[in-house]
């Protein structure tokens, strides 16, 4: 099952970003290709029963009889023969003035979506996801946080820069926590209050500045279940382009086993076994619980428990 950033298919040659001239002509190249997103979501083939799924890519002659010509595109790398890769994003009401846009640009679909549907690639969605996340800054960032003028997109989108007072801006990157509390043969899942009914999985929560890992993943326990935590290890993480997040998968100790929730943040929080754990997999436990997609990294987190 794929998963997003598990896997790179261009070299993002982040040397070659800098380079104004470079950029410019590699726009223009032959072989130059181009994701288009629609309000954040690429433009896709897909077969008719939507079992598989790949980005679209267009050629720089359909971006100038698109009339995308004047858009300043995310570089987004090379592929092995050297050919150059972008991504513009434009608004619905934009996609609506391409000569036949509606129709030509369909389907575009959501990243996320493309990712439970686990219909494309581990490669592609990686690459969409990146784009999504570079696309979404731009669009939060137009004005310059220092002194309020327009940004303007350098270094192949991936710098913005205020013409005003110089200020530089780079994307932007959250890290979340995402633990499971272990206490020998159970771990604890919990319930958010907007996941859909049944659904349990992994604690998560933002990092905080001045917070190593560590702290991180002792505060956001004890915040929401009450529970102390000891030992923390980190397994393995992922990027989660929604809009910009990236996840930090760890094992937590438990110190303490009386769960006292922050109602505020979970509806509920509970103490299951292993086996248990494979039943809910399975869609075979007694509650109906259900646990994370496959493409989530709190999947990942309770199948490795499992597993050992
Ligand atoms: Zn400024």
């Amino acid at each position: 099952m794929p998963t997003i950033g598990t896997a790179e298919s261009l070299n993002r040659a982040c040397e070659r970003r800098t380079d104004k001239d470079w950029i410019a002509s590699a726009k223009f190249h032959a072989r130059a290709r181009y994701m288009i997103l629609i309000e954040l979501k690429p433009a896709i083939v897909s077969d008719e029963e939507r079992s598989i799924a790949s980005i679209r890519w267009f050629p720089r002659s359909d971006i100038e009889d698109f009339g995308l010509g004047r858009e300043e595109p995310v570089f987004l790398g090379l592929d092995d023969d050297e050919n150059p890769h972008f991504a513009i994003n434009i608004t619905e009401h934009r996609a609506r003035a391409v000569p036949e846009g509606p129709f030509i640009l369909k389907p575009y679909v959501d990243v996320r979506g493309l990712a439970g549907q686990g219909t494309m690639s581990p490669e592609e969605l990686s690459l969409a996801g990146m784009a999504r996340a570079i696309a979404s800054w731009h669009t939060t960032q137009r004005c310059c946080g220092h002194c309020g003028s327009t940004n303007n997109k350098k270094d192949g989108g991936w710098r913005l820069k205020c013409w005003s007072c110089g200020q530089d801006h780079f994307p932007r990157m959250d890290p979340v926590v995402i633990m499971l509390v272990t206490d020998g043969d159970r771990c604890l899942i919990g319930r958010e209050q907007r996941f859909p009914d049944g659904l349990y999985s992994a604690l998560a929560g933002f990092m905080e500045p001045g917070e190593n890992i560590e702290a991180a993943v002792r505060r956001e326990v004890l915040e929401e279940a009450g529970i102390k935590v000891g030992k923390v290890t980190y397994q393995e993480s992922q990027p989660w382009p929604f809009p910009h997040s990236l996840m930090i998968g760890c094992r937590a100790e438990a110190l303490s086993t009386d769960i006292k929730i922050d109602t505020e943040e979970l509806s509920d929080a509970k103490w299951v076994t292993r086996e248990e754990v494979r039943k809910m997999f399975a869609g075979e436990h007694p509650s109906g619980t259900q646990l994370p997609r496959p493409y989530a990294i709190a999947r990942k987190l309770l199948m490795a428990f499992i597993e050992e």
